[in-house]
């Protein structure tokens, strides 16, 4: 269990990037999910002990994050948002190398892990090649591969699927729903489907703040009864955005689809929808937004 409590961090610029930041974190799939800005980044790296924040706490079964840094690190498996430099090296050899740094001294050992964390990742067959050379996907699942290098308790992966195509994300999600129950994963996005695809808890973050936490079924039924859907053309949309709480939109075919959030049947041509993660989604961060401006 992760236990995260009043976590608090403005950056030099005055930015304030978590504002009070509390949540509980059990094993399994974890979806943090949050529009670019939101502190999502900040989050992870604090957990993965890169940053430091000004206030609060993060326990992790008794480890004192913040203190002891050396002791989450152990358990630690990571996939940042910036992977950064791409080695000419082979993905086999790149990986006995890391396996090396992470103190897997005993070569049969490290050739067993290795090779089972290549066929994980399904990265046997190009294990030659070089990663400079690897796709999108592959060099997400060579990243998989590297932080579940040691058998880590904690795994925090930050926007795995930005750029993959629907094959390779699919692919990418069968990857992590393979990793476990038994360890605490994170999955930080601000790509709704991942969450809704495969996290039984998740919470959302929104400029520096949770604005909803929970398991995405109960936060769907929450909306239930409460979103109602419209087209409508394009030079309509200003007006229905005076008149009612649009929480999204969607072009169509020359049309716009909105999603609007009302108690009650606004009548007016809306009809019913079965609400889904992504009106949650919105509903929140749009609530959250105009809070914000109000204030
Ligand atoms: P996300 O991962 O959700 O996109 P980030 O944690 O990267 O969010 O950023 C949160 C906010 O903090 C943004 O406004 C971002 O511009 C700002 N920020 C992030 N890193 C820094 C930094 N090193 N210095 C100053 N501001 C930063």
């Amino acid at each position: 269990m992760l236990e995260i409590k009043n976590l608090s961090k403005t950056y030099g610029n005055g930015v304030r990037a978590l504002d009070n930041v509390s949540l509980n974190i059990p094993k399994g799939m974890y979806g943090l999910l949050g529009p670019n800005g939101a502190g999502k980044s900040t989050l992870m790296r604090t957990i993965a002990t890169l940053q430091n924040a000004d206030q609060g706490s993060i326990d992790f079964n008794g480890i004192d994050v913040l203190k002891e840094p050396a002791k989450l690190r152990a358990q630690l498996g990571y996939l940042p948002q910036d992977f950064g430099v791409y080695p000419r090296m082979s993905a086999r050899a790149m990986l006995d190398h890391l396996a090396i740094l992470k103190g897997l001294s005993d070569n049969k050992e490290r050739k067993r892990v290795v090779e089972g964390l290549l066929e994980q990742t399904n990265l046997k067959k190009v294990a030659k090649k070089s990663v400079a050379s690897y796709s999108g996907g592959m060099r997400q699942r060579f990243g998989i591969a590297q932080a579940l290098i040691g058998d880590p308790q904690l795994i925090i992966v930050d926007e795995p699927t930005a750029g993959l195509d629907p094959e390779e994300r699919n692919r990418f999600h069968n990857l992590l729903s393979e990793i476990g129950e038994n360890v605490v994963v994170i999955l930080s996005t601000h790509i709704v489907e991942d969450v809704a695809d495969l996290c039984p808890r998740m919470a959302i973050l929104n400029q520096g703040r949770i604005v909803a936490e929970g398991v995405p079924s109960d936060l769907i039924a929450q909306l239930d009864g409460k979103v109602w859907m419209k087209r409508i053309s394009k030079e309509e949309l200003p007006e229905h955005r005076t008149r009612y709480r649009v929480i999204s939109t969607r072009l169509t075919q020359g049309e716009v689809l909105i999603h609007v959030e009302a108690a009650e049947n606004p009548g007016d041509g809306f009809e019913a929808i079965a609400p889904d993660l992504e009106d949650v989604y919105f509903s929140t961060i749009t609530a959250n937004q105009s809070d914000a401006a109000a204030a």
